[in-house]
């Protein structure tokens, strides 16, 4: 989650990824964040439709205000979160009972019922089949509206640049926060671990207001930051973990701490100075003995011969003939550092972290693993997933069942940090 270093890029990107057990049911592991640069079927429970009363207020960042407990100010409460639907697009296509749309001085432009194709000429946006207005637009819906047919929010502002669009949904902080937790975690896990991600899941969009990816939003809407898909089908659970917890974040030293989390540590988490060379005294590795339950507590992946040399190639070695992969260093905690690739005499050693991202996070689950021949491949075998640094969301369901509260969860895995914004 470093907003102010993404320049460095995505090579450590989140990843939340969905798994699939037992034919039916369907679990989400999440984790987000690092500092470079993370379903149940019922009704939606967030009233998605937010009209405005008449004339839609542009969005306005509001004045900072101190959070008690923080002594940095930290955004307004009140301020929406500004997430960025997709990349930039030739047409959108909205969906909505009743679609209205005002310009940046609340003025109302078009509206349409049903559905209505916007495409970008130049810095301007066509609406439907020929009506030109000018970007931005904040557009709106009494039911909520569909972008592209994906999620379903109460609204959305969209602006031309260069011939091309960018649709960002405007949420409200707590409703952004009740549905990155759907996406990050499974509903069956205890409320006190769903409102200890509830807090670092507010904490870090809180750290990307401040920092915003651009002008336009303060983060995406993919694993880069946290997974949002929208407000459909956000279990109560859910709401009742962003609820129990509102307004609350971690801080450090009086300004926001970089709460980043994982899914499954595998035993112990990782220094964040290991897994992205910057140390952070409240991201250091903790002993977690409380993951043993996580179905991906250990893993293994069959690599064949044909997707080892697509890896090393990928990661710039020449493949002469079958290369040797095997591990060449690890960090303090057990996790691969450095792999060493072998190809046609010559030895080439690479971040195990590049690895791990060119062959596919979903695969390569952790890098708290063995790298062994077997037949023209290799067997991986690990033990977690997700970067392990910060939060073990399986270890905190695993404190939760043994009664731990959410603040004994954040103390353990964030040590030195304290809770701010309690109204309570
Ligand atoms: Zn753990």
């Amino acid at each position: 989650m470093g907003k102010g270093k993404r320049s460095s890029g995505s090579a450590i990107a989140a990843v939340a990824l969905l798994l699939f057990f037992t034919g039916a049911a369907t679990l989400l592991i999440g984790c987000a964040g690092a500092p470079h640069r993370g379903e149940t079927p019922s009704p939606p429970a967030v009233p998605a439709g937010r009209e405005p009363a008449t004339a839609a207020p542009p969005f306005q960042a509001r004045p900072p205000f101190a959070l008690p407990g923080l002594k940095v100010p930290a955004p307004s409460p009140g301020r929406p979160v500004r997430v960025l639907l997709g990349g930039a697009q030739k047409d959108i296509r909205i969906e909505g009972d009743s679609i209205r749309a005002w310009n940046a001085a609340g003025t109302p432009v078009a509206g349409e019922a049903g559905r209505v194709i916007l495409s970008a000429i130049g810095e301007k946006i066509r609406w439907g089949a020929g009506k030109m207005v000018d970007s931005p637009i904040d557009i709106s819906s009494p039911s909520g509206l569909r972008v592209d047919g994906k999620p379903l929010v109460a609204r959305v502002r969209v602006s031309a640049r260069k011939g091309e669009l960018y649709a960002v949904a405007v949420v409200p902080l707590e409703e952004y926060v009740a549905a990155v937790v759907s996406r990050e975690a499974p509903p069956s896990f205890r409320h006190e671990a769903l409102s200890a991600l509830a807090v670092a899941v507010r904490t870090y969009a809180l750290l990307s207001m401040e920092k915003p990816r651009d002008q336009t939003h303060d983060l995406v809407a993919g694993v880069e930051d946290q997974v949002f898909e929208g407000m459909d089908h956000i279990d109560s659970v859910f709401l009742k973990a962003a609820e129990a917890t509102r307004g609350e974040v971690l801080s450090y030293g009086g300004a926001l701490a970089r709460a980043v989390y994982h899914s499954t540590c595998g035993g112990k988490t990782e220094n964040a100075k290991d897994a992205w060379g910057k140390d952070f005294s409240f991201l250091r590795s903790v002993t977690c003995d409380d993951c043993l339950e996580s179905p991906v507590r250990r893993w293994d992946y069959r690599m064949t011969a044909e997707e080892g040399k697509r890896v090393a190639r990928s990661l710039g070695v020449q493949v002469k003939d079958d290369p040797a992969i095997r591990i060449a260093s690890r960090s303090s905690t057990g996790r691969a550092s450095r792999i060493r690739i072998i190809s046609g005499g010559v030895s080439r050693d690479v971040s195990a972290a590049d690895f791990r991202r060119v062959a596919g996070y979903a695969r390569v689950r952790s890098l708290k693993m063995e790298i062994a021949r077997s037949g023209d491949g290799w067997k991986i075998t690990g033990e977690g997933y997700g970067h392990g640094v910060g939060m073990c969301q399986w270890g905190a369901n695993g404190m939760a069942k043994r009664g731990k509260t959410y603040r004994e969860i954040l103390a353990r895995y964030y040590p030195g940090t304290e809770l701010a914004g309690v109204a309570h």
